[in-house]
């Protein structure tokens, strides 16, 4: 399996699907998951390197957000204990999300060794920095609502290592199934976040992770730009295209779609 990085305590992983990346953070007391995903071979790869490291530590599963890609290894870890927000727990398509993984295994033909459920949550964030410690190691969550409605951004300290789930990626514009007015209160805590925590590496749902934050910042400002944008072409009832926004990225055709599903919800918020 892809390694997009590597050292003592962080390793990325990559999955041949999307980009999509699964993080493994060991700290002195615990180990930590984010997102194992996509593959059974690949899911299996993490679990094993998990094993291999673990060291009788606890494990910790962490869930950026409920979308399917996302849970699809959950059963896969089953002595983790598991962490998210309230509005995943409370998700109310739960068994939409379960429906997702088990047709995505069906149209390609694979068989995974564990079962498909969806997560139980022992660890629940309910509050905006919400903060969880365990040894030196603390866990400070802000809300990450717009994507869908249940995200979560997590810093980990004294590694300075943040998890962002499905926003603000070099590879992808916002997929806004939730809410365009969420999606920017999300991004617009970039400056917030990186005033209060010294980040050393900055790990995106899919594409490459970077340890600038510079880069963080940029993709913040092309990520409100878009959405902007395509806001007042909307109210200005304009060429809502946009494709300069989407067509240099690699795979402007699935790039198009998501495009055009946000324009479809844009113009229900502003109805
Ligand atoms: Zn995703």
């Amino acid at each position: 399996m892809k390694i997009q990085y590597k050292d003592q305590n962080t390793i990325i992983f990559e999955s041949t699907i999307f980009r999509t990346t699964s993080t493994v953070i060991q700290t002195a007391d615990a180990i930590f998951v984010v997102d194992p995903n996509w593959l059974p071979f690949e899911v299996e790869h993490i679990r094993q390197y998990v094993e291999a490291n673990r060291r009788g530590r606890t494990l910790y599963l962490l869930f950026t957000h409920s979308d399917y890609d996302h849970i699809i290894g959950y059963k896969a870890f089953p002595d983790a204990k598991i962490i998210a927000s309230q509005a995943f727990v409370d998700m109310p398509n739960k068994e939409k999300c379960l429906q997702e993984i088990r047709d995505f295994d069906d149209q390609y033909y694979l068989e995974r060794p564990y079962e498909i459920e969806y997560p139980k949550v022992d660890i629940v964030v309910k509050e905006e920095a919400q903060q969880f410690r365990i040894g030196d190691t603390v866990l400070t969550f802000y809300s990450a609502a717009g994507h869908n409605a249940d995200g979560i951004f997590t810093i980990i300290e004294p590694l300075g290592i943040w998890i962002a789930g499905d926003y603000l990626s070099n590879i992808e514009f916002p997929f806004i199934y939730h809410s365009s007015v969420e999606y920017e209160r999300t991004i617009n805590k970039v400056g917030k976040i990186l005033v209060a925590h010294d980040i050393k590496i900055f790990v995106t749902g899919h594409g490459d992770f970077t340890t600038s934050t510079e880069e963080v910042k940029r993709r913040q400002e092309v990520s409100v730009a878009y959405i902007q944008k395509l806001r007042k072409a909307i109210q200005d009832s304009e060429n809502i295209n946009l494709s300069a926004h989407w067509s240099p990225i690699p795979f402007p055709k699935t790039m198009k779609y998501y495009h055009d599903g946000n324009v479809k919800l844009m113009l229900k918020e502003l109805m």
